[in-house]
């Protein structure tokens, strides 16, 4: 199904009942070319720049649940590309410009609204990181503009500027990012990947990957036996899980993130902030919510629920930053897994088994990344070559510590990343 404005005008007359289904819910086949484990966003996006810009379609996309309800749909739908290292940086800047370009590409509307990020500094230190930062994206080729006090209290008079402990210096905005609606990405791929012919499997979980002599030959599932050419993992939060399916130990810890939403408000807050001094940040949606996060709960595990000191700290935060925020009230909060690397960097690479792909370690950044994750490893799956803005992101890197990206310098320890 096509949309157009004539489409939903006529729709909205006659009740919406005119709508079909967006994608086929096939019975698996027994053989595909290629099989893609997760139907989160970076796996939705590889089976359709596969088959867009590959002509590959015969691919079917295995999903445990349902279309996008993983992370995809969990996470607080920040869109930016405001990176340092090289690596990084220009794989984001990379996916941003797919971003922009998003919503006719898929013929979708999926609400990508940029309305500008605005980095808080609190220190001369933190400033000179953040001039460092913002003078890495312009060479890049991105945007950053660097605010003092006053350009920081015009736009976002509400914040506290005077509290004692965290004085407010300024802050490095990006205007191109934003958010997007987080469900919409995932539906609009799933929807160009099924007018491409790709099979997109639901309630369909992957119990073993089958390997012979060194070569994928496909995968076990709930729904039976899936005989395949390539099989490409990028199941996000059970990338270790999965990965040890095929006799791989993966640098990932898994670690739950938490997010929160408040009742629906006027539009009061026009952009993306983050605060410099404690891990929050928020932005409001198009619904009214306040949409917030904070750090990662300290400890590895796969309940997608969190614990209470961390909504505590997150809530603890925004009261010291934006104190107007003790009125609004807390509607719901929820966990999602997120797949952190020892560098804080992802991994698109070919494994030791020939045939068989990995994309993952996208730890709680991977929603920015979901268009330029499936163009580049929709490349390396089409050609066995990697893709050049996702060129660094390789697994052996963590074997030989060359070519670590470890963008907040942190260590190998994967919950400070
Ligand atoms: C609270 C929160 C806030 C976040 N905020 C942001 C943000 O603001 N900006 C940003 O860029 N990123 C953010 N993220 C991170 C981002 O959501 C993830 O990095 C990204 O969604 C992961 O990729 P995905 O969409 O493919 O994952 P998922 O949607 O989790 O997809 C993986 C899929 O694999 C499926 N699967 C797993 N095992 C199997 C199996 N054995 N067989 C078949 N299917 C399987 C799962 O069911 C799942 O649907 C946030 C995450 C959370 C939880």
């Amino acid at each position: 199904m096509g949309f157009s404005g004539f489409q939903v005008i006529k729709e909205a007359l006659l009740g919406q009942k005119g709508w079909a289904p967006m994608w086929r819910d096939p019975e698996p086949k027994a053989e595909y070319d290629i099989v893609i484990i997760g139907g989160g966003g970076h796996g939705l996006a590889t089976a359709f720049y596969l088959a867009k810009e590959h002509g590959l379609t015969n691919i079917a996309v295995l999903e445990k649940g349902y279309l996008g309800g993983g992370n995809v749909g969990r996470n607080t739908t920040i869109v930016r590309a405001n990176y340092m290292l090289p690596g990084n940086s220009e794989f984001y800047s990379h996916s941003l410009k797919l971003w922009e370009g998003m919503e006719q590409e898929l013929n979708y509307n999926v609400m990508h609204s940029q309305r500008g990020l605005i980095n808080l500094f609190h220190s001369d230190g933190q400033r000179d990181a953040f001039v460092r930062r913002g003078n890495a994206m312009i060479n890049q080729g991105d945007d950053a503009v660097l605010l003092d006090t006053d350009s920081v209290r015009d736009l976002l008079p509400y914040l506290d500027f005077e509290n004692v402990r965290f004085p407010i210096y300024g802050g490095l905005l990006h205007p191109r990012g934003g958010t997007a609606r987080h469900d919409a990405v995932a539906w609009g791929y799933a929807r160009g990947a099924d007018q491409r012919g790709v099979d997109l499997i639901q309630n369909c979980e992957v119990t073993s990957i089958d390997v012979t002599a060194g070569r994928v030959t496909g995968v076990q599932t709930t729904r039976g036996a899936i005989r395949a050419k390539k099989v490409a993992m990028v199941t996000a939060g059970r990338s270790g899980r999965v990965a040890a399916m095929a006799g791989i130990r993966l640098p990932i810890e898994s670690h739950i993130l938490q997010a929160f939403v408040t009742e629906g408000l006027k539009p009061c807050i026009d952009h993306v902030i983050s605060f410099g001094m404690g891990h929050f940040y928020i932005s409001q949606s198009d619904k009214g919510g306040l949409v917030f996060g904070g750090d990662l709960d300290f400890y590895a595990s796969y309940a997608a629920r969190g614990n209470l000191p961390m909504k505590e700290h997150v809530m603890e935060a925004a009261m010291t930053l934006m104190p107007m925020i003790g009125k609004a009230r807390v509607l719901r909060s929820w966990g999602g897994i997120m797949d952190m690397t020892p560098d804080g960097s992802p991994i698109i690479d070919k494994t030791g088994i020939e045939g068989l792909y990995l994309d993952c370690g996208w730890c709680y950044g991977g929603f920015k990344a979901v268009p330029g994750s499936g163009f580049s490893f929709a490349h390396l799956i089409a050609t066995d070559r990697h893709h050049e803005p996702a060129a660094k992101f390789r697994l052996d890197r963590f074997k030989t510590g060359v070519g670590l990206m470890d963008e907040e310098s942190t260590g190998s320890q994967h919950n400070l990343h």
